[in-house]
């Protein structure tokens, strides 16, 4: 039974004015149905006020018949993503969400159709896979070339290509076999297949990618579910190299990606009084069973860094650091000397240092929570002795060594830290050549371990590792004391990785 909306003009703390419009029961939720509007002045929200109680009498409220795809739009916008997670959930959200839910209207999204989901890409990963066998088809037109032609034959292949993607057989997102690949496919020879991928990628139509095959430009449209592209009659799945499906599941970790993504739209869709319910609380993504990973014991800990050492003090101490602090690669990597304080034994980690796509970036920790760790007197004199050294070069040659230099670094005068996979790769050799398994992220959980079995407690522990929720925030400030048990902690690790170095030898 339709209500006679009413509503009325109020002002707000803030000196602004609301409409706000009461337009009856909506039939799905059985919610009061609230219309709202903000304007600056009192003329202006009865402005306002007149056209929600129109869009009221008319039935429509805002939103209430929105899509997921406008959701997640509308949600990807005002996100708090970091750039590395905003690229990982767009590409999600393009690649799997929207294709599967966007259509869907947000209020008619419950539990079950995202358990459903999970299930389908944990079995997988490709929406239009319904478990039979079929041939994933590639849009790649046949390449002839005409001899009677004027045109040159790289030319009539750029123009076929270029054909095919204006007509949308190629569509954007799609990917283009290797030039070998072509090659082998089609009978064109490298030179002519090259210099047209060159041509198209001069056109913009085309994106050439480093180290993997090109791609037609532009955003992928996300089609619903099902709407795989039928080739068409003159398609020959053998020039094209259409393989077999076979199947990828989605990993249990990039489910659960997927599923905060919706929780964190849901939750925002409520907020905005789009739907009355977040139907990801109802809904389990797959959880993985980690296998408890043995930590290596401190002997064989111990037998790496002399490792390290032999090959380099620089490297020996790192390694030290990672088993003493429990500090991350990039984190490490990312010291300054500035963030080193001797006298006090305080290590400061500020940033995560990470070289991605070539390109060098220094940012914030990963939990965002820079951090004071306790050092011990025999790690702060290893430093010590570290940096004297480092400083008796420079002065050599007459450079001082600066404040923000990098504790570890290949350059002369420290001004670029090692690159953390160089860091790995140094410290698996040192691991090979010891004969022990240890990788960097063993030493954390070496820390870890130790740490637990120690008697030390798992928020301390969190704290010393940076693990976001542990208590790390009172260690946020310089002026913070460091907790006594942090200094008891950095004590008890320094001695026991020593005690058994002194054993190897
Ligand atoms: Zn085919
Ligand atoms: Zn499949």
């Amino acid at each position: 039974m339709p209500r006679v909306a009413k509503g009325h003009v109020e002002q707000l703390p803030s000196g602004s004015w609301r409409a706000r419009v009461y337009a009856g029961v909506d039939p799905i939720t059985q919610r009061e149905i609230r219309l709202k509007a903000t304007a600056k002045t009192e003329q202006q929200a009865h402005i306002e006020l007149g056209r929600l109680l129109k869009q009221a009498s008319e039935g429509r409220t805002p939103e209430s018949g929105a899509t997921m795809a406008k959701l997640l739009d509308e949600y990807a916008a005002i996100a708090p993503w970091d750039v590395s997670t905003r690229q990982t959930n767009e590409g999600f959200i393009r690649r799997t969400i929207k294709p599967a839910l966007g259509h869907l209207q947000v209020r008619k999204v419950r539990g079950p159709i995202l358990d459903k989901l999970y299930a389908e890409l944990k079995r997988c990963g490709d929406l239009s896979c319904t478990g039979r066998p079929f041939t994933e088809h590639r849009n790649i037109p046949a390449l002839v070339i005409n001899p009677r032609d004027p045109r040159p034959a790289w030319q009539q292949v750029t123009d076929t290509l270029t054909e095919a993607i204006r007509s949308g057989f190629l569509a954007s997102g799609d990917e283009l076999p290797s030039i070998t690949e072509l090659v082998a496919l089609q009978g064109i020879g490298t030179s002519v297949m090259r210099h047209a991928l060159e041509a198209l990628a001069a056109d913009g139509l085309i994106l050439v990618r480093r180290g993997q095959t090109a791609i037609v430009a532009g955003n992928p449209s996300s089609t619903p579910q099902g709407a795989r592209r039928r080739p068409g009659p003159a398609h020959d799945c053998r020039s094209a190299g259409c393989r077999p499906h076979v199947c990828h599941p989605m990993k249990a970790s990039t489910i659960r990606g997927i599923h905060s993504i919706l929780s964190g739209a849901f939750a925002a869709a409520q907020r905005w009084e789009w739907t009355d319910r977040n139907p990801a609380e109802s809904a389990k993504p797959p959880t993985t069973i980690r296998q408890p990973i043995p930590a290596t014991s401190p002997d064989d800990v111990a037998k790496v860094i002399a490792e390290a050492r032999a090959h380099s003090p620089a490297l020996g101490l790192y390694l030290w650091l990672v088993v003493v602090t429990g500090v991350r690669r990039g984190e490490l990597c990312g010291l300054q000397i500035r963030d080193i304080d001797l006298d006090r034994g305080l290590v400061h980690v500020a940033f995560n240092y990470v070289v991605r796509g070539g390109q060098r970036v220094r940012k914030d920790t990963k939990t965002h929570q820079d951090r004071w760790l306790a050092i011990d007197p025999d790690t702060c004199a290893l430093i010590a002795s570290y940096l004297d050294e480092i400083r008796a070069e420079l002065a050599a040659v007459g450079v001082e060594l600066s404040d923000d230099a990098y504790l570890f670094s290949n350059d002369p005068a420290h001004s670029r830290p090692w690159n953390p996979d160089w860091a790995t790769h140094k410290v698996a050799e040192a691991a090979a050549a010891a004969g022990v398994k240890l990788d960097i992220k063993g030493g954390r959980h070496y820390t870890a371990s130790q740490l637990l079995a120690g008697g030390f407690d798992l928020r301390n522990t969190a704290a010393r590792l940076g693990h976001s929720g542990g208590g790390a925030t009172t260690l946020r400030h310089y002026a913070d004391p460091v907790p006594e048990v942090d200094r008891r902690a950095a004590a008890y690790l320094a001695k026991l990785t020593a005690r058994s170095e002194g054993q190897t030898g």
